[in-house]
């Protein structure tokens, strides 16, 4: 029987399980994939305090190296379902059923589609979510990036330092990115294509083109391009926690009180799909918030 079960290893969750394991509880973290989450997609922070500047991948790295010290973690092993009894959970994987006393679901959002023609075919051949994970396959070659918050800036600067050339393409006159990044896209002469909207993604094999409509005229024109990075928000994986009964607010992410509790006793919510800030910061803060609750709330238990 574990104390705590951490149900991803992102940011929140690894943080979680340090809290956790120096408290002494006895913790395991699943992950359905390798530990990092949306951290491995960070080409480079620079608001993380104690580090002027690091890049996503090399945090986790630190931070899962630290928290194996504390806890064991589980890769590659997605959790199925979560029952709850009077006094545990059970949960499944594909490979084990794992009892526990407590739950901190950290399982993060996933890459929002612009579910338009071409996206879901070309995906893996010209359309990516991850400028870190596919960017190095477009030097010299021209991309677009779709969005206008703080991933379709962080991504387009990225592409363009390793030498691709992106052009931006936005849906409103108006950035909604931190204005860091806006002052490093107009430094960087990077192009912004304003009140735009992609309607097609074209290509054969591969992304070739794609189709733009103006907002504003009502105009299409079909631009050439070699890839496409869409970069338009994040929807919450709640999947787990909507089984569970577990209340999430209109746009599907989980409530939680102060002390990151969610409505089901003894199940505590940590990181992005919490939503809110949504920075490498706060998830951590909420895991180490989680993690003690988990702590205080069953050691009388
Ligand atoms: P976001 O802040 O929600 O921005 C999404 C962008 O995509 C907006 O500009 C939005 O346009 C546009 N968009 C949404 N749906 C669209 C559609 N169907 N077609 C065209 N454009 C569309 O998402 P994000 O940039 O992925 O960031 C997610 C969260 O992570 C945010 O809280 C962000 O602050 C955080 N984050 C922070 C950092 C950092 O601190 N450096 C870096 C990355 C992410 P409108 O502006 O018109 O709504």
């Amino acid at each position: 029987m574990y104390d705590i079960i951490i149900i991803g290893a992102g940011p929140a969750g690894l943080t979680a399980a340090i809290y956790a394991g120096r408290q002494g509880n006895k913790t395991l973290i699943l992950e359905k994939n390798i530990a990092g989450g949306k951290g491995l997609e960070v080409p480079l922070m620079e608001n993380y305090p104690g580090y002027e500047k690091i890049e996503g991948q090399k945090l986790i790295q630190k931070m899962k190296k630290q928290a194996t010290k504390h806890a064991q973690i589980k890769e590659l092993e997605e959790v199925t379902k979560i029952k709850k009894t009077r006094k545990e959970f059970k949960v499944e994987t594909k490979k084990d059923t794992y009892k526990t006393k407590t739950i901190i679901l950290a399982t993060g959002t996933r890459h929002r589609k612009l579910k338009i023609p071409g996206e879901k075919k070309f995906q893996g051949r010209g359309v990516s979510y991850c400028a870190t994970c596919d960017g190095p396959l477009y030097k010299n070659k021209k991309v677009l990036v779709i969005g206008g918050g703080n991933s379709a800036l962080q991504e387009a600067i990225f592409l363009h330092n390793i030498g691709s050339k992106p052009t931006i393409i936005h849906r409103r006159d108006q950035l909604r990115a931190q204005k860091y990044l806006q002052d490093q896209i107009k430094k960087l002469k990077i192009p912004i294509i304003w009140n735009s909207t992609l309607k097609e993604i074209k290509g054969n094999n591969a992304v070739q083109g794609a189709i733009i409509e103006n907002k504003k005229t009502g105009q299409t024109t079909k631009i050439k391009t070699d890839g496409i990075f869409i970069a338009i928000g994040e929807e919450p994986l709640n999947k787990l926690a909507k089984n569970l009964g577990v209340k999430t607010d209109k746009a599907g992410y989980i409530v939680t009180d102060k002390q990151q509790r969610t409505s089901i006793e003894r199940v505590y919510a940590a990181g992005d799909i919490t939503g809110g800030l949504n920075q490498w910061i706060t998830a951590c803060a909420e895991g180490a918030i989680a993690a003690t609750s988990a702590y205080k709330d069953t050691s009388e238990i």
